[in-house]
């Protein structure tokens, strides 16, 4: 599915620079549930910003389903990455006076410059399957942490990406949260064949996923 090699990234330059990934080789098949290890710093959100194509390395190659991205305009970039890739981040960015459903379908009608019945009746599976059928029209402020971070999960699948990059989904969730949000993540995996990376400080929610990658040193160490 995925296949990175030689990834540099330095920031800064001069006596400021950092060099944050060292020639990183990564591979990703296609249904893989994989955690993404490290200490803070090493670099787990980096690489999770570059796999995402929102940012280019500062050197290697990186490729997704056979398309060679590393030189391509950042026109076919996001094109590339809304129709294959799904997001969630730690801080699950809802609209907070707008429903689950709205911030679910959202992206999709802004991208299409109109709200289809399709996408309507796609996010409301989706937020069924994520346990939320009876949050559907609930503005996302009056929903609880675990609940918010469902309603994200569902709003990257969405367009039905074959990957889901998720930095910290459960960082801000306690531990009955974090692993039902995981549960589900699992069983999306498991039907739909939905492949995901995602990164955590938690050995615990780390054991959920089939692969643990570590990052350490800008390279991957395990
Ligand atoms: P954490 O577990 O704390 O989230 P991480 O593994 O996700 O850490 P990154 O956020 O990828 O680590 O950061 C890796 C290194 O790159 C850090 O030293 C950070 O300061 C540096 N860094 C990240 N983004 C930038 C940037 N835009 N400009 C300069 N340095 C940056
Ligand atoms: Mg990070």
């Amino acid at each position: 599915l995925l296949d990175v090699r030689n990834l540099v990234k330095t920031f800064g330059s001069g006596e400021a620079e950092t060099r944050v990934l060292r020639g990183l080789n990564l591979a990703m098949q296609t249904g893989e549930l994989a955690a993404l290890l490290g200490p803070s710093g090493s670099g787990k959100s980096t690489l999770l910003t570059i796999l995402g194509t929102l940012m280019h390395p500062t050197s290697g190659s990186h490729s997704m389903l056979g398309v060679d991205l590393t030189a391509a305009s950042d026109r076919a970039l996001t094109e590339f990455r809304n129709l294959h890739i799904g997001f969630v981040f730690q801080f699950h960015n809802l609209l907070p006076d707008f429903t689950a459903l709205e911030n679910v379908c959202f992206p999709t009608a802004v991208r299409e410059g109109r709200e289809t019945t399709t996408a309507r009746l796609r996010g409301q599976e989706l937020l069924v399957r994520m346990g939320l059928a009876e949050r559907i029209h609930f503005p996302t402020a009056n929903l609880s942490g675990g609940q918010k971070q469902r309603v994200a999960v569902a709003r990257a699948l969405m367009n039905s990406p074959e990957l889901v990059l998720a930095d910290e989904p459960t960082g801000n969730l306690d531990r009955a949260s974090a692993l039902q949000v995981m549960d589900l993540i699992g069983e999306i995996n498991r039907e739909e064949g939905t492949t995901f990376l995602i990164s955590t400080h938690d050995e615990k929610i780390a054991a959920q996923c089939r692969r643990q990658i570590v990052v350490g040193d800008g390279l991957v160490t395990g």
